[in-house]
């Protein structure tokens, strides 16, 4: 498979008024064509900005600096703002977590999903519109006649949730970026938006990115995941390597903390405890050393290396070290 996005040593910081942000140091990763993968982490812990630094999408006080971003083969670390625009909607599409937020309450949903196919595609309004109503169609949304002449108040957050994605897919992108695209919704809609996209995703051959918080919401969908911690990427592995082999501490903190469909009914999940590094003042070595279980000496001196364990799996903690003593997870 070829490689349809890949970044190469992307750091970010945000210059405020009391320092330097760094909320992403130094991570590479890719996607293949027609690929899922998942970006999972805490809040803070930079999956967000990751993608956001990739589209160009921050504010002027963010500092955004790569090696490489190559999509398709393309630079776009080489791109000025208007060729970075053109890219989003017509390459890229995007899928944020409150539909409600990024929808304009003010425009109908034909206006809205008619804008990008305008100007991307140039369609006619005829055209433009007999297209939205296939996208609506497409993304499962009941009577679609009548709901492109409603505006986003009028429709409920999962119907919101479906015209994002049609929207996020008008111009057939060879990749979707989606942030947290169910938080929002209650577990049956979660379970329907997330059935939604994995078809889209064999229909229309797009990449994903998966950005969550929850382990439990990508198990289905990605076949790679990457475990985002203080702005580092802490593991990266197959599905099956990160939910049946973590290497990483962190990692078994987030799949102790996902509740498991069989065993115990009465056990008890197991929360991550302390609170993600402060990053203006990001620890010395490893950013997980002051919540780690397993922290030795030499976590709080030294950012642990990448460790390859194989093709596809690889982690940054000391405990890979052949000297380092043999822990076993905790599972909960
Ligand atoms: Fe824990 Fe040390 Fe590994 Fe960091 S490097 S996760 S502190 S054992």
């Amino acid at each position: 498979m070829s490689k349809l996005l890949e970044v190469k040593n992307l750091t970010t910081s945000f210059r405020i008024g009391v320092g330097l942000v760094q909320a992403v140091r130094g991570i590479s990763f890719h996607v293949d064509e027609g690929e899922s993968i998942g970006i999972v982490g805490e809040s803070g812990s930079g999956k967000s900005v990751t993608m956001l630094s990739v589209m160009g999408l921050l504010p002027d006080y963010a500092d955004i600096k790569a090696d490489s971003i190559l999509f398709n083969g393309r630079e776009m670390t080489a791109m000025n703002e208007k060729e970075l625009r053109a890219m989003h909607g017509s390459e890229i599409g995007m899928i944020f977590q409150d539909p409600m937020t990024s929808l304009n309450p003010l425009f109908t949903v034909e206006q809205q999903l008619t804008e990008s196919l305008k100007i991307h595609q140039g369609l006619k309004k005829q055209e433009a519109r007999a297209r939205a109503l296939e996208l609506l169609k497409l993304a499962e949304i009941p009577n679609p006649e009548a709901r492109l002449k409603q505006y986003p108040h009028e429709l409920s957050g999962g119907m919101r949730q479906r015209v994002m994605i049609a929207i996020a897919i008008a111009c057939s992108p060879k990749m979707v970026i989606a942030d947290e695209p169910t938080t929002a919704l209650d577990v049956t809609i979660q379970a329907q938006i997330l059935d939604l996209l994995n078809h889209l995703k064999q229909e229309m051959k797009t990449s994903i990115i998966m950005i969550t918080h929850d382990l439990g919401v990508i198990a289905s969908m990605c076949s790679r995941i990457q475990v985002m911690y203080g702005g580092t990427i802490c593991e990266q592995g197959t599905a099956r390597e990160i939910f049946y082999d973590p290497k990483h501490p962190y990692t078994w903190g987030l799949l102790n903390s996902i509740p498991k469909l069989t065993g115990d009914t009465n056990e008890k999940l197991i929360p991550i405890r302390g609170t993600p590094p402060d990053m203006l003042m990001p620890p010395k070595g490893c950013p997980f050393a002051p919540r780690c279980q397993y922290c030795m000496p030499v976590c709080r001196e030294y950012m642990p290396p990448r460790t390859v364990l194989g093709d596809t799996h690889a982690v940054a903690c000391h405990l890979m070290h052949p000297k380092a003593p043999k822990v076993l997870r905790r599972e909960g």
